[in-house]
């Protein structure tokens, strides 16, 4: 029996529920926030031909929904390289080329191989692996409570990683990496250093929520339409959006961000749980400096990819998104989490990025030859979201069961509702959790399916 279905969010969870639930016959409408669809999939023209991304930036081929989607819409791919950085870390540098010659304290069996080698082998240790811990029902039982009570650099300090490792750990991955609950940041390990095919889509990662949005048909996607409550209390969901528009349905998806939960009026009010779980879910304030070089120059220094730098430095990680992207330009950015992040926002001007790329040219002088533009984007500067990404704290584990319990006739969505957080994968599971909760049949599109003209 068709449903009337309220998607709250033209995001990529948002488009994936509303899709998925059309194919079955319900009748979906959207409603969206920003005069734009994609929420934080955010193409930045760089000129000549070429993007840069202000979300997310990159899939990798461990990421089966993501590359279903993609295939289904027929969209040209870019390649980029994974990483071979040069690390800064205690005032020394050193290149993941150049293993042999590791100046830091590194235990034996951490030396000549790749920080991916060595990390695959602690989690081995602790009877993990980067396959399992993408699956939607990893972790299982007690699991849960143990991996939410301890930090990832707890973890495998434990079954020998030493400090160093944990050092150049934070270099490569961000500096959030090892002080991370061990949950919430398995995942991401798993996508960085579980496979070494990188790939975004030519012309900007936004053309795939754009694309779901034709399939899906614009006229059913309500734009600059911020919802400003929602009540439950009569036979039918009411919602309202904040210039007195009232929509009505069975049945609601919500992906909207709980950073920004508490602007929304509900009623009758949310249970204390979920009220628990909007406030005390982390969001981190990513800030990234997007610049545009002359040429891609690093790459003749034996440096590359994602990352192609990183440290304990202002700059953090300098991330190389060039691949073989038609233009001749080098595409960079630098993506600062934590304090880093806050010290470009505490400048003043529309210049504040400018000085973080002025550290990275006298840090490593010789990487890039000329930089010919540089922007900066705050994600805790966007009302709709006030951040970049959502997790749980530490033993925050409880979270899990809570996020994909509806409330009432409210499903939640959002990359932030998986433990794929901050993974356009994880937003895809999350929108077709949510549309099987209503439907069991709502289907994924782009099922693998080899061309018959090979
Ligand atoms: C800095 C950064 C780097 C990233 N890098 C990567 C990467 O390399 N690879 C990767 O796969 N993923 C990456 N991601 C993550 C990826 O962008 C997200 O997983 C994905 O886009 C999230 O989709 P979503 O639908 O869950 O949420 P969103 O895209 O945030 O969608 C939520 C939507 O809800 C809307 N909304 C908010 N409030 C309201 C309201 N009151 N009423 C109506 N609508 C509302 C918002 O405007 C938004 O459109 C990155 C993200 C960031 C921020």
């Amino acid at each position: 029996m068709p449903r009337d279905v309220l998607v709250l969010g033209a995001g990529m969870a948002g488009l994936t529920a509303a899709l998925s639930l059309l194919r079955r016959g319900h009748r979906v409408t959207l409603l969206e926030y920003q005069d734009r669809i994609g929420g934080r999939l955010l193409s930045l023209p760089l000129g000549d031909g070429m993007f840069s991304e202000a979300g997310g930036g990159h899939f990798r081929s461990n990421m089966p929904y993501v590359l279903g989607y993609v295939r289904h819409f027929g969209l040209p791919l870019l390649a980029l390289n994974d990483g071979l950085p040069r690390y800064m870390v205690d005032g020394m540098t050193a290149s993941a080329a150049d293993l042999g010659n590791w100046p830091w304290p590194l235990d034996r069996a951490e030396r000549n191989v790749t920080i991916a080698a060595s990390l695959n082998r602690y989690l081995q240790r602790v009877g993990l692996d980067t396959d399992t811990v993408l699956d939607a029902r990893w972790p299982e039982g007690d699991a849960i409570e143990g991996l939410s009570n301890v930090t990832l650099g707890d973890m495998i300090r434990r079954v020998g990683a030493s400090d160093a490792f944990c050092k150049l750990l934070d270099a490569h991955g961000g500096g959030f990496t090892s002080g991370s609950p061990a949950l919430a940041i398995i995942p991401d390990l798993a996508y960085h250093f579980g496979d070494q095919n990188l790939f975004r889509i030519q012309g900007g990662n936004e053309r795939l929520p754009l694309a779901m949005a034709d399939a899906i048909g614009r006229d059913r996607i309500f734009l600059g339409s911020p919802v400003a409550a929602i009540d439950q209390s009569g036979g039918r969901v009411h919602v309202t959006t904040r210039s007195g528009r009232l929509f009505s349905g069975d049945v609601v998806i919500s992906t909207i961000p709980f950073s920004v939960m508490g602007d929304i009026q509900v009623t009758p009010g949310w249970s204390a749980a979920k009220a628990r779980l909007f406030a005390e879910m982390e969001w981190d304030q990513t800030v990234k400096v997007v610049v545009k070089t002359r040429t891609p120059s690093w790459l003749a220094k034996n440096a590359r990819g994602w990352p192609m730098a990183g440290g304990d430095r202002s700059w953090e990680r300098a991330i190389d998104i060039t691949g073989n992207e038609p233009g001749g330009h080098g595409s960079l950015f630098f993506y600062l989490n934590g304090a880093n992040a806050d010290a470009v926002l505490a400048r003043p001007g529309p210049n504040r990025g400018q000085p973080v790329v002025d550290q990275f040219r006298t840090d490593m002088p010789d990487l890039i030859d000329e930089v010919l533009a540089v922007q900066d984007f705050a994600w805790g500067e966007q009302p709709w979201i006030k951040g970049s990404f959502g997790g749980p704290p530490m033993g925050g584990g409880w979270m899990l069961r809570e996020w994909s319990k509806p409330e009432g006739r409210i499903h939640f969505a959002g990359d932030f509702t998986t433990l794929k957080t901050g993974w356009v994968e994880g937003a895809i599971e999350s929108g077709l959790r949510a549309a099987r909760q209503i439907d069991a049949a709502a289907p994924a599109e782009g099922r693998p399916r080899i061309r018959q003209e090979w």
